[in-house]
């Protein structure tokens, strides 16, 4: 069955692409460019829209009423398999369904903090922050970060 994500979804962007299975869910929330103005989901399909929206809400604020009301029309069941015991959706062909099984792994496996969007109000770009302490607090050092500095230094030098 081909993947239906990939229809609407580009995997691998840079900065910050997140491994395994969980750059499907960076890939969807990056949908939403904030930083370029552009919504690549703006003929994409409302489930999914809603979905983007109430998960970028939740991993921006921790807001969780909306991502929790939508999960609870997306059933997930166990499945065994090769050793391992993993969440699937419930239904054929249930894309976002398979997006909160990813959302659930990712938690368990502790990946889930490391996915943050960018500090810089303008950029807000979703990335895996793979630095050793998890101090990352934009998208890429060299675009994001110095701007942020700059605009820091000149705040802090109009203050003095
Ligand atoms: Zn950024």
């Amino acid at each position: 069955m081909p993947d239906q994500l990939l229809r609407w979804v580009e995997l691998g962007s840079e900065p910050g692409v997140a491994p395994g299975p969980l750059e499907r869910v960076r890939a969807l929330l990056n949908t939403d460019d904030r930083f370029h103005g552009t919504d690549h989901l703006a003929d994409g399909p409302a489930a999914l829209v809603s979905f983007r929206d109430a998960l970028r809400r939740y991993l921006t604020s921790g807001d969780v009423a909306g991502l929790d009301a939508l999960a609870a029309t997306h059933p997930l069941v166990v499945t065994f398999g090769a050793g391992a015991a993993t969440l699937a959706p419930a239904g054929a062909n249930d894309v976002v369904g398979g997006l909160l099984a990813e959302v659930h792994r990712a938690h368990a496996a502790g990946e889930w903090p490391r996915l943050k969007a960018c500090a810089n109000p303008d950029c807000q770009w979703v990335y895996y922050d793979g630095s050793r302490n998890r101090s990352g607090r934009w998208c890429s050092m060299n675009e994001c970060g110095d701007v942020m500095k700059a605009r820091a230094y000149r705040q802090r030098a109009r203050q003095a």
